[in-house]
């Protein structure tokens, strides 16, 4: 007889591995399912997120950042830097450790949890007698049966038509973070959260880069006010941004690629670069999966359909994370991960998509939930608006990087927040306490009212409270 489960996931990223460990939490018999391969074919548990996308970009980011203060911003504070050169065998295989810890702290988890876990492709085969049958090809195959099915598969990179990644030129975020010496000219198609942190590591460690988008707004989906502010500093760094543009022939030689495209203004233009990034987005992974198997029903896109609490078209099938609607993030998928386990242990697991927050690395980082000024002036919704400059804030001032603001919108006339959008140092860091308002509805009064520490970057967000009544303190 096959191996029995309550629950099986299908996917160890951020959506899978959190629903398994939570679905045991709750009492269930859980197995995970994951394929992917380490450079030595090993397990590698913890998706694209550990492994080509949120960890790693931050340790570039990081490494690069130190690269960047050592070479240009060291000298501002007394210290003098001779002889700095730049290891880059070195900082990928400290990146790589960082990956690993990572992977490692997830069997770690498992074992911890009693979560089973194979190193398999998963696919369904077919649903019997109240379950489904998972078939499990690893180094031995098997067939396993579900009573609950989590799939939490994830997404991939979309390759421009007519230009697939070779990883060697042409890259995805994959290649991105594993060029192995600093290119001379660098391309970036797509000006994206994966392309401006991209494109930053590899400016900030020498190369020349140019950003090619196809939309004639740069970082259409952030508050206007805030991406004027990221356009400006990104631009004063070195970084070149083109709006507008659309791109033809893609051409991969040996010596490089150039880009044949046509700028806002109408111009034929080429951009010849040694490599090319491309992020022009992502695509829901369903790839060997087997839905058919079952009649999982997906969208026109690809994405498995599923209604506000991941339910599928199937009873007792769920999906979470990237390959279902809704914001490509870590912490949207893990959410609902969690939020899945505990709807099938009859809880009313609850994810609240208003306060989702959105970061990008970049430096200013640029962080933001709720509602940006453009989306309530299209609802019609009357707000009040308040913003802080981290040019006024002590703190930001010792750090030396007063580069932003904090921006804070309020309903007019419940003073609720409705939005907040940062863009400057740890922004990131700063945006947990407007999450945490929001999810308690708290109003900007409430923020201004509350005692945050001296010298803090946080300071600016309660400003930006105080400026909503226009009675800032500091500026
Ligand atoms: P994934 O992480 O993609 O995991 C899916 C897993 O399922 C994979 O391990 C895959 O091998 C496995 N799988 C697929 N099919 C099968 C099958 N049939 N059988 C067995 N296993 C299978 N998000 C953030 O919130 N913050 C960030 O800073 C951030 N940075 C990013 C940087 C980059 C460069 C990229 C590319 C993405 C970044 N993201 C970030 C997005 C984040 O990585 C994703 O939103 C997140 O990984 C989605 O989690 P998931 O569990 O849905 O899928």
């Amino acid at each position: 007889m096959s191996k029995q489960f309550d629950v099986i996931v299908i996917g160890g990223g951020p959506g899978g591995y959190i629903a398994a460990i939570r679905a045991s939490q709750l009492g269930f018999n859980v197995a995970c399912i994951d394929e992917w391969k380490n450079s030595k074919g090993g397990s590698a548990l913890g998706g694209t997120c550990t492994n080509i996308g949120c960890i790693p970009s931050k340790a570039m980011l990081q490494s690069s950042e130190y690269f960047d203060q050592a070479s240009h911003h060291f000298v501002d504070h007394g210290i003098e830097v001779k002889g700095l050169s730049l290891d880059i065998a070195k900082m990928l295989g400290r990146k790589d450790a960082v990956v690993k810890q990572n992977n490692d702290g997830i069997v770690y988890l498992f074992k911890k949890n009693k979560v089973t876990f194979f190193h398999a492709r998963a696919s369904f085969v077919a649903a019997r007698d109240g379950a489904y049958d998972i078939k499990v090809a690893g180094s031995v195959e098997e067939t396993i049966s579900g009573k609950h099915i989590i799939v939490a598969t994830g997404s991939n990179a979309r390759a421009l038509p007519g230009t697939p990644f070779d990883e060697e030129n042409i890259l995805s975020n994959d290649g991105a973070l594993r060029i192995g010496a600093v290119p001379q000219k660098l391309g970036v198609i797509g000006s994206g959260v994966i392309g401006l942190e991209m494109g930053s590591v590899w400016r900030r460690l020498g190369a020349e880069v140019t950003i090619l988008e196809g939309l004639p707004t740069f970082l259409g989906a952030v508050d206007q006010q805030i991406a004027k502010e990221a356009h400006k500093a990104f631009t004063k760094q070195g970084l070149k941004i083109e709006l507008g543009v659309k791109v033809g022939e893609i051409k991969n030689g040996k010596k490089g690629v150039s880009v044949a495209y046509v700028n806002a203004r109408n111009e034929a233009q080429t951009l010849e670069v040694d490599k090319l990034i491309v992020s022009i987005g992502r695509t829901a992974n369903t790839i060997g999966l087997n839905p058919e198997a079952v009649g999982l029903g997906l969208d026109e896109r690809g994405a498995i359909v599923v209604d506000g609490e991941c339910k599928t078209n199937l009873p007792n099938v769920w999906a979470v994370g990237d390959v279902v609607r809704g914001p490509m993030l870590a912490h949207k998928a893990e959410d609902e991960g969690v939020a899945v386990a505990e709807r099938i242990a009859g809880q009313h697991g609850h994810v609240n998509f208003n306060t989702v927050p959105w970061v990008i690395y970049t430096s200013p980082e640029i962080a933001w939930v709720g509602q940006n000024e453009e989306q309530l002036k299209t609802a019609g919704h009357a707000y009040k608006a308040g913003t802080f400059p981290f040019m006024a804030n002590g703190r930001a001032r010792a750090l030396g990087d007063t580069t932003g603001m904090v921006k804070m919108l309020a309903d007019a006339a419940t003073d609720e927040i409705l939005g907040v959008h940062i863009v400057g140092p740890l922004a990131s860091e700063l945006i947990a306490e407007c999450v945490m308002a929001m999810e308690f509805r708290a109003s900007s009064e409430d923020i201004a009212r509350i005692c945050h520490a001296h010298p803090s970057l946080s300071e600016a967000t309660k400003e930006a409270a105080l400026a909503v009544e226009k009675r800032t303190l500091n500026f």
